[in-house]
């Protein structure tokens, strides 16, 4: 068994309480972009100009012909073994809840139960007017997608400019400054609030193991135990590490 894989198993089986954050780099390998890969989405719609709440509410067609797209490549995504590891930790009890910057409900659909939105779910609508919500196969094939009030529909997710959800924010910050173990699974933390959560669980004593492509800011400062690397083929070997070190002790 390799040396820092083992390292996160042990922490993740002495903590009390485990949380994952993960970004956007645990949904590439399910055909989601993120930010940063060369030919994706958002090489030809930079989030800037097209993900913003003033973009939104200044233009809302033209964002919508981004969301077209964006939402063909969320409906062929499926979720990978990083996200269905992470369940599988839940089931184990290893693991109390996943908080997501993406919106693309694949930790859902992995079968993660406590799942934390910590920037909404583009799976939903909402009408910014009258605040009626709809499921967004309710109005599937729309584009751009109306209220019954005529107003042009916003997916539920949170847009540069606006406020994370409070349920949202106030539940991660408590379970950050409770956890033992964090495992941060393919982000860049650069995004704020979200990028908070890591410094509130490593003052509270919890060991930091991050997995990811490439070194980022966190790993340096923060992180104790980094697995370079794919987030499927990381997180399964940190998932049958724990199995192995767990039946050794029985
Ligand atoms: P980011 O694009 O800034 O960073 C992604 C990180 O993932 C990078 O550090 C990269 O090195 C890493 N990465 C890429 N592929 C990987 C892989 N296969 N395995 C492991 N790591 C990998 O993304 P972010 O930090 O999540 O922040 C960007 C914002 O964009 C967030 O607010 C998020 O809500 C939004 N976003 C969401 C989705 C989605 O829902 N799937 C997709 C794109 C952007
Ligand atoms: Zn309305």
């Amino acid at each position: 068994m390799d040396e820092s894989i083992e390292r996160a198993a042990r922490a993740i089986i002495d903590s009390r309480v485990t949380l994952a954050l993960t970004g956007a780099g645990i949904s590439v390998e399910s055909g989601i972009p993120d930010f940063r890969s060369k030919g994706g989405l958002w090489d030809r719609f930079d989030p800037e100009e097209y993900a913003t709440i003033w973009a939104f509410r200044q233009d809302p067609e033209k964002v919508w012909r981004m969301l077209k797209e964006m939402e063909g490549t969320v409906d062929r995504a499926r979720p990978n073994a990083a996200h269905t590891g992470l369940a599988e930790l839940e089931r184990m009890g290893l693991l109390q809840a996943v908080i997501t910057q993406n919106v693309d409900n694949l930790h859902q659909e992995g079968g993660s139960q406590d799942v934390i939105e910590y920037h909404g779910n583009s799976r939903s609508l909402v009408c910014l007017w009258c605040h009626k919500q709809y499921d967004y196969k309710e109005r599937k094939g729309q584009y751009p997608p109306r209220c019954e009030c005529g107003k042009i529909l916003k997916p539920n997710v949170v847009f540069f400019g606006e406020g994370i959800p409070v349920e949202a924010m106030t539940r991660s910050s408590q379970l950050a400054s409770e956890c033992d173990a964090l495992l941060i699974i393919g982000t860049s933390a650069v995004v704020s609030p979200f990028n908070i959560l890591p410094r509130v669980a490593k003052q509270g004593g919890a060991k930091i193991v991050e997995i990811n492509l490439e070194r980022t800011i966190l790993t340096d400062h923060i992180t104790d135990i980094f697995l370079q690397g794919k987030a499927s083929e990381r997180v399964s070997e940190v998932v049958s590490a724990v199995k192995q070190l767990k039946e050794a002790s029985t």
